[in-house]
């Protein structure tokens, strides 16, 4: 994959037009994104000028300028609001999703006239349960420190989920960890919010094992490859 990835969910509306870029590949001069943080902070591209001068990991665009999000393992989620025509860029890692980043980027989308009905949801390329080692400790003190309820939606398993759409090896264990599915989660949080199945779409595609070579920072910690940055952007026409 070194092509662009486009959400079939969101390429349905003639009034957005968005994009997962390939790894490396810069976005287009004008597009809006902040200093992201693993906060859970989510800002109005009014306030989000110049770009990087505010710290804040979602961000929702009421013009006609891209918002965007940087990832290599983390969640780029994008956001379609069908009733206010309001966009949303969203960086999901763990510890923003478990902050709340995805909850707020909702609930501030529902403050300005969105439903969750209303609300169309792409979840892009992102390192998948097929990679994603996390400690058992991490896993402990996520549940013990749930300010958002979100134990319940965790799903992780004692051994890497076969990817059989890999195109490259699967990580190996370096942790004796677990293996998390993090867009699992952040599809769980939006339907906990109300937001129909069918208006959630999980990519499937691995930055570790199916993405660009360089897409991973995880796979870069374990070959010394390099990694590189995917913008991930969504515009108002
Ligand atoms: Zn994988």
């Amino acid at each position: 994959m070194s092509s662009p990835y486009f959400s079939p969910l969101l390429s349905r509306f003639d009034w957005l037009d968005h994009a997962f870029m390939a790894a490396g590949e810069r976005p287009a001069a004008g597009t809006r994104y902040n200093q992201q943080r693993h906060s859970a902070r989510v800002i109005l591209d009014v306030d989000a000028l110049p770009v990087k001068s505010q710290d804040a990991d979602g961000l929702i665009g009421t013009g006609q300028d891209a918002v965007a999000i940087y990832t290599a393992d983390c969640l780029p989620i994008l956001l379609a609001d069908s009733r206010q025509q309001q966009v949303a860029a969203v960086h999901g890692g763990l510890k923003g999703i478990l902050g709340g980043v995805l909850i707020n980027a909702i609930t501030h989308l529902c403050e300005r006239g969105a439903t969750p009905d209303s609300l169309f949801i792409a979840i892009g390329p992102a390192i998948g349960p097929c990679c994603y080692e996390l400690g058992q400790d991490v896993i402990d003190r996520a549940e013990q420190d749930d300010p958002h309820h979100l134990a319940a939606l965790m799903s992780w398993s004692a051994t890497p989920w076969p990817n059989p759409a890999s195109v490259r090896s699967q990580a190996q264990g370096t942790t004796a960890g677990v293996w998390f599915d993090l867009p699992l989660l952040a599809k769980r949080i939006a339907l906990r919010a109300g937001v129909p199945e069918e208006q959630i779409e999980l990519s499937q595609i691995c930055t570790y094992c199916m993405a660009e070579e360089q897409a991973s920072y995880r796979r870069n910690s374990h070959v010394q490859q390099g990694y590189q940055q995917r913008f991930s952007w969504i515009a108002r026409r």
